[in-house]
């Protein structure tokens, strides 16, 4: 009897032992764009960065020869190094050596790790992307090819490949961008910080079909009030759609209506 009380309780000891572990260095490594305890090594250049986008903004600064010039082909990272002990190996979450997790969120496919978890990051299959925002909150649309929030689900008007372009303003590709999205009533979709710049120069029209988008400003002021109200009530949605305006932007602080959604 007393044997077996011991190999349990070492076992239990072993388990804590482990988590302590694993948990080492949590959210203290990392760089302005994610906390995590890797770095990557970019298969192109293969050189060492912190993430991606350190990567991308290095090797597409003024300084870098035109032709030189690069994103990062983000599946094709095959090794990390762990912030901890140094120690190259191919990817996945915890370190072969140390045996920390280089990342509490991990997703094997887009070769992604974060540290901070309050994103609710998710990987959706359809867009064959990670998105932030929590699974719960989206839907993935199999003709748009994109995921939408809860919230217009029902009513939002379907574009074929709806996100698979520039946004019109700025010129930056949509699906993945990290910005806040704007779906348009006409069903046309731009980044919201572009919308509100649109706005600003009473542009009030959608610029990619010229259907009007009416006048944003009160919009925003009436929204701003409602913002508290979570999902948007029924009859304002209903108000925004006969009104043809963008019936569902995404705003600020309003976690359940945000939109977008990418790493
Ligand atoms: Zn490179
Ligand atoms: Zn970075
Ligand atoms: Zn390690
Ligand atoms: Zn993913
Ligand atoms: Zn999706
Ligand atoms: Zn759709
Ligand atoms: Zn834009
Ligand atoms: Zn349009």
């Amino acid at each position: 009897m007393e044997s077996v009380y011991e190999s349990q309780s070492s076992q239990a000891a072993e388990v804590n032992h482990d988590e302590k572990l694993r948990n080492v260095g949590e959210g203290e490594f990392g760089c302005s764009h994610y906390r995590r305890r890797c770095k990557i090594r970019a298969p192109c250049c293969d050189e060492i960065f912190d993430c991606r986008h350190c990567h991308n903004e290095a090797k597409n600064s003024v300084e870098v020869d035109v032709q030189k010039r690069h994103d990062i082909p983000r599946r094709e990272i095959k090794r990390v190094i762990c912030s901890l002990c140094s120690t190259e190996q191919d990817v996945q979450q915890y370190c072969t050596n140390c045996g920390v997790c280089m990342a509490k969120y991990f997703c094997a496919k887009c070769k992604f790790f974060d540290d901070d978890e309050s994103k609710s990051q998710f990987h959706c299959d359809g867009c064959g992307i990670c998105r932030t925002g929590g699974e719960e909150n989206f839907f993935h649309c199999n003709k748009c090819g994109c995921c939408y929030s809860n919230w217009c689900k029902g009513f939002h008007r379907c574009i074929e490949k709806a996100m698979h372009h520039d946004c019109p303003v700025c010129f930056e590709y949509l699906f993945d961008s990290t910005k806040d999205i704007s779906v348009l009533h006409c069903g046309h979709t731009l980044h919201l910080d572009c919308l509100k710049e649109m706005e600003s120069h009473f542009q009030f029209s959608c610029p990619v079909c010229s259907k009007s988008i009416c006048d944003m400003s009160k919009l925003w002021e009436k929204l701003d009030q409602e913002v508290a109200a979570t999902p948007m009530p029924e009859a304002y949605q209903n108000k925004m759609a006969d009104q043809g305006a963008v019936f569902f932007t995404l705003f600020k602080e309003s976690k359940a209506v945000r939109q977008m959604w990418t790493w």
